[in-house]
C-alpha cells in the first residue's frame, strides 16, 4: 500500500487539535510524539484489522501463544516506523514542521515490563513471529509501574518508581469487551451430580476483573500485525458506596486496591527466589485470564468439542513464572465445560511447552502449600491430582527408589515445585543454548531427561536485527545494505557475503569509521545526560546487563582496580587508552549486587579524577540502564564484555548485540559465548578463565583455596585488600562483606563462589592481548568484519524457525490489506 503523507499529517494535525487544543507551533514535543504515534497508529491499525480477518478465514488455523510474566519490548515508534518502512517519509514530514524525529522519538515514555534478557527476548521473538508471518499472540501483565529507574546517588543505586503511564499510551487499545474474572481463595464446594459425576466449585472467592490492553506488533516488509494482550486488574465491585457515605472513606475503596495491586508492579527480580505471595497471585491472575480468552475464542468458533484444541493453540511457557496455568486448564476444562480427567489431561500434555532459563539451582521457583493452596485451593487440588496419578508412574518405573520419588515429586517438602510440575506436564522441555541444555539435560535435571528423553531439546537465543541492528546502528545498517543489498534484513545469516570484504582496506576503515562516529554519538548522549566527559579515541570496553555475582561485574572491577594501581607505579607505562563502561541494575533486596554497583562508582570517582591516569583510563557508569539506553550502546562498543563464572549464564544476548554491532567478545566458554566463537573463529574473540568441566572438577574435589592465588600474585592481593584497606573508602566498611564473601567465604558459603581469583589471572591476559591487537586498527577492523558476518545464527528469526520446526508445527499465513475505499 502506497504511503498517503497528506493523509499523515492531517491525522496528526486533527490528534493535535481534538486531544490536547492545540496547534503544531504550540504544541509540546510530547503532544507531538502522541499525535505522531497515533498517525502511524492508524496505518498499523489498517494492518491489524487486515491480519485479523486473514486469522477468521482461515480454517482449523494454529497459532502459538506465548505466556510470560515480562515482556520487555523497550519504546514502539522508532521501531514502528522502520517496520512500516514509513521512517523516511515521516521524517521528511516533521523536518517541513522543523521537527527532529530523533527528538520526538525520545520524548516516548519506555515501557520496561520486563527486568532483563528474559523479557527481552520474549520481545524480541514477537517481533521475528509477525516478520515471519507466523499466527501469535504474547499474554502478560500490563503493570502500572515497570522496571523501576535506577539513579545513582553518592555512588548508590537509588530506586524510583517507573510511572510510565503518566501519559495515555497511543499504541493501546482497551478491549473491555473482552474482560474476563479470576477468582482467589474461596472454599471448595463438593457435590454429586445424579448420574454420579464429581463437580467441585468455589465459593466466596475474592473476584478480580481482569481487562486486555492490546498492543500490535508490527512485523518488518509484511502487513502482518501480531499482538500483545496484555492484563489489566481491577475490582468487578470495587467501591462501596455505603461505606463512603458512612465516612469510612478507606474502607470503601480497599476491595478497589486490593485487586489493582496484582497488576500495579513488576517484580525487580532478575532470577531467584521471591516469597511474595503477591507474585503468585499475578501469576495466577494472567495466566488464568489468558487461558480464559484462548478457551472463549476456541468455544465461540468450534463449540465445546475440545479434541481439537491443542490442534489450534500451543502454549509456551517463558520460564516457572506461567506454569500455574497448567492446573488451570484442568480446571477450566474439568470443572467448567465438564470434561472428563483423562480427556483433559490429554489435552493439556498437548498444549503446553516450557522454556528454563537458569541453572541457577536458587531461581527453580517453588511455593509454600499453605500459601499456594489459601490462593487456589481448587487449583492446588489438581496439582495433588496430576501428582498423585504422577507418582504412581514413578513408583512403578523405580519401585524402591525413594529418593528420586521425593527428588522429583512436584509437591516435596512442604513446597509445590513449578520446575517439576512443568516438565511432567509439557511435551517439550527446551534451554536457551547449547552448552545450557547440555547442562540441564546432564546435570541439574539429569533425572527428568532420564525420564522424559524426548522432551529436552535446545533453542539458542537470539535477538532481532530490525531493533539491534537496522534501527539501532544506522550507519552499519547502511554500510551493509550498499555492500550486499537489503536481504539480510529478513535473513541474518545473508551477513555472511560480507566476507568478501575481509581484505578491502577500503571497507575496513570505513567501518573503523562508523565505529568512531557512534562511538562520538555515545559520548555527546553521556555528556547531555550525565555530565560525563568520555574520550572517543579510547577503546570502549563495555559490560552491561542486569548485576548479578554469577555475571562478576566484580572481576571487571577488581582488574580496573589492578590496572590502575600499574598506572601509578610505573608512569611511563603508557597503553592504549581505555574506557570501562558499566550499565546494570541490581534487585532492589540484593545486598552483595548493590555493594558491587556501589564500588564501581566509588573506583570511577577516584580513578576519574586523578591526573597521573588522565588520558590513559577512564571508568564510567551508565544509570538507568534499558532498552533506549542499550540502543546507543551496542553500536559504540568495541569490547563485549560476557565473563560470567562458566556454566552459570544459561545464553546471554547482549553477546549477540555486541557482535551484529561488530564488538569483539571478551569472554569464557559460558552459555551462548560458545556458539559465537563457533560461528566467528576463536582467533576473533578473547577467551579465558577455567571451563565448566574444569569448575566441576575442582567443586567435587573440594580443593577451592582462593588464599593460594594471592600468594601466587601479589597484585592480586593488593586489589583485593584495597577493598578494606580505606584506599577507596576511608571506614574500610563498604566493601567489607564483598571482602569477605572473596576470602573467608560467609553466610556458610565456600569462599569466592563464583571463581573470581582463579580467572583473575587468565582475565588480566586477555586484556593485555586486547590492548595489544586494537593497535593494529586494520586487524582489528578484520575481526569486526569477521564477527558481523558471521553473527547470522543469531538471528531470533533462527531461533523462531527452529520453534516452529520442532516444537510449535505453525504454518505461514501471509496477510494482504486490499487496497482501502473507506472514509
Ligand atoms: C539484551 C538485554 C539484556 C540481557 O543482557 P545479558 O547480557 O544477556 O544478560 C538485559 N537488559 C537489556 C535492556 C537488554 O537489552
Amino acid at each position: 500500500m502506497e504511503f498517503d503523507k497528506e493523509k499523515f499529517k492531517n491525522i496528526l494535525m486533527t490528534r493535535l487539535r481534538q486531544q490536547y487544543g492545540k496547534d503544531i507551533a504550540i504544541a509540546t514535543r510530547h503532544d507531538i510524539y502522541d499525535a505522531v504515534a497515533s498517525a502511524c497508529m492508524n496505518t498499523v491499525v489498517d494492518k491489524w484489522i487486515a491480519t485479523r480477518r486473514t486469522y477468521e478465514k482461515e480454517p482449523g488455523m494454529r497459532r502459538v501463544c506465548y505466556f510470560s510474566a515480562e515482556f520487555l519490548m523497550g519504546r514502539s515508534l522508532g521501531n514502528n516506523l522502520i517496520n512500516l518502512e514509513i521512517k523516511e517519509a515521516v521524517e521528511d514530514i516533521l523536518k517541513g514542521f522543523h521537527l527532529n524525529l530523533n527528538v520526538i522519538e525520545d520524548t516516548e515514555p519506555e515501557p520496561g515490563l520486563g527486568n532483563g534478557g528474559l523479557g527481552r527476548l520474549a520481545a524480541c521473538f514477537l517481533d521475528s513471529l509477525a516478520t515471519l508471518d507466523y499466527p501469535a499472540r504474547g499474554y502478560g501483565i500490563r503493570y502500572e509501574y515497570g522496571m523501576f529507574e535506577q539513579r545513582i546517588e553518592n555512588g548508590f543505586q537509588v530506586e524510583y518508581p517507573d510511572r510510565w503511564l503518566t501519559h495515555r499510551d497511543p499504541w493501546e487499545i482497551k478491549r473491555s469487551d473482552l474482560a474476563v474474572t479470576v477468582h482467589f481463595g474461596g472454599k471448595i464446594v463438593y457435590r454429586k451430580t445424579p448420574d454420579g459425576q464429581e463437580r467441585f466449585n468455589l465459593e466466596d472467592t475474592e473476584a478480580v476483573t481482569a481487562t486486555p490492553f492490546d498492543i500490535p506488533v508490527v512485523g518488518y516488509g509484511t502487513d502482518t500485525v501480531g499482538m500483545l494482550r496484555l492484563w489489566e486488574a481491577s475490582s468487578p465491585d470495587g467501591f462501596n458506596l455505603q461505606l463512603f457515605n458512612d465516612m469510612q472513606y478507606t474502607r470503601a475503596v480497599e476491595k478497589q486496591i486490593s485487586a489493582e495491586n496484582i497488576s500495579r508492579v513488576l517484580y525487580p527480580n532478575d532470577s531467584g527466589p521471591s516469597g511474595k505471595a503477591l507474585r503468585l497471585k499475578q501469576q495466577y491472575f494472567f495466566s488464568s485470564a489468558s487461558l480464559q480468552d484462548l478457551v472463549h475464542g476456541f468455544v465461540s468458533e468450534y463449540g465445546t468439542d475440545f479434541s481439537r484444541f491443542s490442534d489450534c493453540n500451543v502454549i509456551q511457557l517463558n520460564d516457572t513464572h506461567p506454569v500455574v496455568a497448567i492446573p488451570e486448564l484442568m480446571r477450566i476444562l474439568v470443572d467448567e465445560y465438564r470434561v472428563s480427567w483423562d480427556m483433559a489431561w490429554s489435552i493439556v500434555v498437548k498444549t503446553f511447552a516450557y522454556t528454563n532459563h537458569t541453572i541457577l539451582a536458587e531461581a527453580l521457583e517453588k511455593w509454600p502449600i499453605d500459601i499456594f493452596q489459601g490462593l487456589l485451593p481448587r487449583i492446588y487440588q489438581i496439582v495433588e491430582e496430576i501428582n498423585r496419578r504422577f507418582l504412581i508412574e514413578l513408583r512403578e518405573k523405580y519401585p524402591g527408589d525413594y529418593q528420586k520419588h521425593n527428588a522429583m515429586s512436584i509437591i516435596a517438602d512442604g513446597m509445590v515445585h513449578m520446575a517439576r510440575l512443568a516438565i511432567h506436564s509439557c511435551f517439550s522441555v527446551n534451554g536457551v543454548a547449547e552448552l545450557h541444555t547440555e547442562l540441564l539435560k546432564t546435570r541439574e535435571l539429569k533425572d527428568w531427561a532420564e525420564l522424559y528423553p524426548k522432551k529436552f531439546n535446545n533453542k539458542t537465543n537470539g535477538i532481532t536485527q530490525r531493533r539491534w541492528l537496522l534501527s539501532a546502528n544506522p550507519l552499519l545498517a547502511d554500510f551493509i545494505t550498499k555492500r550486499i543489498g537489503p536481504g539480510w534484513i529478513k535473513d541474518l545469516t545473508k551477513l555472511k557475503e560480507l566476507e568478501k570484504y575481509l581484505d578491502d582496506e577500503a571497507s575496513l576503515r570505513e567501518l573503523l569509521e562508523i565505529k568512531q562516529e557512534n562511538k562520538r554519538r555515545l559520548t555527546e548522549y553521556l555528556k547531555v545526560t550525565q555530565n560525563e566527559f568520555l574520550d572517543p579515541d579510547s577503546i570502549f570496553d563495555v559490560q552491561v546487563k542486569r548485576l548479578h555475582e554469577y555475571k562478576r561485574q566484580l572481576l571487571n572491577i577488581l582488574h580496573i582496580m589492578y590496572l590502575y594501581n600499574k598506572l601509578i607505579a610505573d608512569p611511563s607505562y603508557n597503553p592504549y587508552p581505555r574506557t570501562f563502561i558499566f550499565g546494570a541494575k541490581s534487585a532492589s533486596g540484593y545486598r552483595r549486587a548493590k555493594a558491587i554497583i556501589k564500588l564501581i562508582n566509588t573506583v570511577a570517582e577516584h580513578v576519574n579524577n586523578d591526573r597521573r591516569v588522565r588520558g590513559k583510563l577512564r571508568v564510567v557508569f551508565i544509570e538507568n540502564y534499558r532498552v533506549s539506553v542499550a540502543e546507543k550502546i551496542f553500536p559504540a562498543a568495541d569490547v563485549s564484555e560476557q565473563i560470567s563464572t562458566a556454566g552459570k549464564e544459561a545464553s546471554g544476548t547482549s553477546n549477540m548485540k555486541f557482535m551484529v554491532n561488530g564488538a569483539i567478545t571478551l569472554g569464557t566458554l559460558d552459555g551462548a559465548n560458545i556458539e559465537i566463537v563457533q560461528e566467528a573463529g576463536v582467533e576473533n574473540e578473547f577467551i579465558f578463565g577455567l571451563k565448566t568441566d574444569e569448575i566441576l572438577k575442582i567443586q567435587t574435589e573440594n580443593s577451592y583455596h582462593p588464599q593460594e592465588y594471592f600468594s601466587k600474585n601479589p597484585e592480586l592481593a593488593k586489589v583485593v585488600e584495597q577493598l578494606v584497606d580505606g584506599t577507596y573508602d576511608p571506614s574500610r566498611q563498604l566493601f567489607k562483606e564483598l571482602y569477605d564473601s572473596l576470602v573467608f567465604g560467609v553466610e556458610g558459603q565456600r569462599p569466592d563462589v563464583y571463581y573470581i581469583l582463579a580467572d583473575f589471572n587468565a582475565y588480566c591476559e586477555a586484556h593485555e592481548k586486547i590492548e595489544a591487537e586494537y593497535n593494529d586498527r586494520i586487524h582489528w577492523a578484520k575481526m569486526m568484519l569477521k564477527n558481523i558476518a558471521n553473527s547470522g545464527k543469531f538471528s531470533s528469526d533462527r531461533t523462531i524457525e527452529e520453534y516452529v520446526r520442532d516444537i510449535w508445527k505453525l504454518k505461514k499465513v501471509p496477510v494482504t490489506v486490499k487496497q482501502k475505499t473507506d472514509e
